[in-house]
């Protein structure tokens, strides 16, 4: 085994604050054991970035990748990795994203509270609240609302069950036609359409490619009811701000989550924050956690180190 020893050494690449990569190093060599190590690429000696196969990372300069010229794939510390597959040659290493159980929980238990939010009109009360208006608005039953989940991948799904065993109606659509038990499914163009037509609220959780960037324009604003709200938690770009902001100054669109935005931190010139109708979070909605990531982590490099495979990785010509 000893042959194998210049592989074990595996650099972790990540832009993170210097007490973030901390917990990394010491949670990732804490599962991975005596499988292998994790240093910080900058600790690692020419030889051991030379024989380097497969590296972690978590929004890396992909200059700093080039530092390793035998880089087979790269395992993501995120499950979003469309910047890093537009960032890297499409003949580079290949890319596996982080599919954690519990990420879908923590993105699930999200959904459910900020559909909550609007569902039960909070947004509307902490107005009434500054305004000391005392009135009472009809409340709907949760069977009486449908949520629509744009995305029922890894998050969508988990989410749209979610909302289901809450009592919510729940509308979903993705890229391939789909049957989740109680759950409505559409996918392509029309069914866009009509999962949207549909939702009283609407949950962004697909990723962000080159066919989603925008995609939540004017047109699709507009053949969502009037009233409805919209929560995003996938990624900024794939809403055309001006648009939204346009629908929400209308009242077509009565109120949006966001928690992620084309620029983060949101710039404090931005209307986003100062809006009325607008919830702006600091992409809070679903963050990585170490203790599971690590051993989800150390268990696909082992099985590599053990066998030579590769987890499934993204497919670059889709971009996700
Ligand atoms: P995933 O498992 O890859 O699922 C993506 C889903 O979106 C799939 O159902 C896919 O359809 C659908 N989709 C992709 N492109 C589409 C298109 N052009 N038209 C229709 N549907 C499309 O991804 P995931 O793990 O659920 O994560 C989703 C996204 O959540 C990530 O990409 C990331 O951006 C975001 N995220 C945000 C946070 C946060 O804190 N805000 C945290 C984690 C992740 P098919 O099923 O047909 O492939």
């Amino acid at each position: 085994m000893s042959t194998r020893k210049p592989h074990r050494i595996l650099p972790l690449v990540a832009r993170a604050p210097a007490e973030e990569l901390q917990g990394w190093l010491e949670t990732l060599n804490k599962a991975l054991a005596s499988d292998a190590q994790v240093k910080l690429l900058g600790d690692l000696t020419p030889e051991e970035r030379k024989a380097a196969e497969v590296a972690i990372v978590a929004n890396p300069d992909p200059a700093e990748l080039l530092k390793l010229p035998n880089l087979k794939w790269v395992h993501s510390l995120w499950a979003g990795v469309e910047r890093l597959s537009s960032e890297l040659p499409k003949d580079g290493p290949e890319i596996v994203r982080l599919v954690d159980p519990q990420m879908a929980a923590t993105m699930s238990e999200a959904v459910l509270a900020w559909t909550l939010y609007l569902h039960r009109d909070m947004p509307r009360y902490a107005r009434q609240q500054i305004q000391k208006t005392w009135q009472e608005h009809t409340l709907k039953l949760p069977s009486e609302r449908t949520v629509t989940i744009l995305g029922l991948g890894n998050l969508g799904k988990t989410a749209a069950l979610r909302l289901k065993a809450n009592g919510f109606n729940v509308c979903g659509w993705s890229r391939s036609a789909k049957q989740i038990d109680g759950i409505e499914t559409h996918s392509g163009a029309d069914g866009f359409k009509t999962a949207l037509s549909k939702a009283d609220i609407t949950v962004l959780l697909m990723p962000l490619t080159p066919d989603t960037k925008g995609m939540l324009d004017a047109k699709a604003l507009a053949s969502m009811p009037a009233g409805a709200s919209l929560i995003n938690f996938a990624r900024g770009p794939i809403i055309d701000d001006n648009a939204l902001l346009e629908a929400l100054d209308e009242g077509h669109i009565d109120h949006a989550v966001l928690d992620v935005f084309a620029s983060e931190p949101l710039p404090d010139v931005h209307r986003y924050w100062d809006h009325p109708s607008v919830t702006v979070l600091p992409h809070i909605s679903a963050p990585t956690t170490q203790s599971t990531a690590s051993r989800i982590v150390a268990g696909n490099i082992a099985e590599y180190m053990k066998n030579g495979t590769i987890p499934e990785s993204v497919d670059r010509s889709r971009g996700y």
